[in-house]
């Protein structure tokens, strides 16, 4: 009775407001395995808890509210949805190490390692800081080195002489260990194909949650860039994106949640995981006229291709 009045007695905008950190239900299961290829599992954990599954009380396992093993589980909710692998992303050393270990302790988590664009300019000892990031680079289980690249969005003119140093420093490691470099690209587009010409772009380059027009996705697509979707595909504002998406050749798609950020429509502004991936599928496949089997099939056998095997 006094719950039925609370729920009454909430405003929309109140209810909005506490269903906004909750994570979305999870969408009908892809009929093929794919992969989440961006992913930050522990800023999604940290964050907003586990997806999908209830706090559990401190009583019933005296872990203070949080399940056991959040990662399995993620990894776990994902699996039910046809999310069978995923790319955790480092954004500085201790990220990049955790996605490491972690990456080495579940079959179905590979990692990269990286300092973020962001990231670069805040260090004291950037050189010290890539010195690290190489050391983790050697991992077997760390398959690409990213996120690296440059953002003109948070950085002003000042930062972005370390962010190019960093971007350098990076593609550089990418190509001594031969692992596939994933950029982060914010307002830069330019910018990140004159350095990657500068300093010649390793074998495979992602350009995770691409986000050019038609003209830059046919220049990366021409390059051999494969270029990553996120669930800004799925933005009622996106017209360019999907007409970049529409000129991408399947076999240099692959998809990804950067989550928790950048949760696909119907959801958007609620905590994101990879059990979300197909929205983000199921949008492309509409946008490109693709098969949503023959997509799922392309993106996969892609993801084994850039950081596999798992
Ligand atoms: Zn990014
Ligand atoms: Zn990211």
């Amino acid at each position: 009775m006094l719950a039925a009045m609370s729920e009454r007695t909430e405003s929309r905008k109140q209810r909005a407001a506490r269903r906004a950190g909750e994570f979305p239900p999870a969408p009908e299961p892809l009929p093929r395995p794919v992969l989440d290829s961006h992913t930050h599992l522990d800023i999604t954990v940290s964050e907003y808890g586990v997806p999908l599954r209830a706090p559990r009380s401190p009583a019933e396992d005296g872990s203070g509210g949080t399940a056991a093993d959040p990662v399995a589980a993620a990894i776990e909710v994902a699996a039910a949805v046809g999310v069978d692998r995923l790319v955790q992303v480092g954004v500085d050393v201790d990220s990049s190490r955790w996605g490491a270990e972690v990456a080495g302790r579940y079959p179905a988590v590979l990692a990269t390692v990286a300092l973020h664009p962001n990231e670069a300019p805040r260090l004291a000892d950037l050189d010290e800081a890539l010195r690290q990031i190489e050391a983790l680079a050697a991992h077997d289980r760390v398959r690409g080195i990213g996120e690296t690249g440059m953002d003109f969005f948070r950085t002003g003119d000042e930062g972005r002489a370390a962010q190019e140093e960093s971007f350098r420093a990076h593609v550089a490691i990418a190509k001594r260990y031969g692992k596939a470099l994933v950029v982060h690209d914010r307002d830069a587009h330019a910018d990140v194909l004159r350095i990657l010409d500068d300093e010649g772009a390793p074998d495979t380059v992602v350009l995770h949650c691409f986000s050019g027009d038609a003209e830059f996705a046919a220049e990366c697509v021409r390059r051999g860039y494969l270029l990553s979707y996120a669930g800004t595909v799925t933005f009622g504002s996106a017209g360019a994106l999907r007409e970049a998406a529409a000129l991408t050749p399947i076999d240099q798609i692959l998809v990804e949640t950067d989550a928790p950020y950048l949760t696909p429509m119907p959801h958007r502004g609620r905590p994101n995981a990879s059990y979300l991936i197909p929205l983000t599928v199921r949008s492309l496949a509409a946008t490109t006229g693709a098969d949503l089997d023959e997509l799922c099939a392309a993106v996969s056998a892609t993801g084994d291709r850039v950081f596999g095997p798992w």
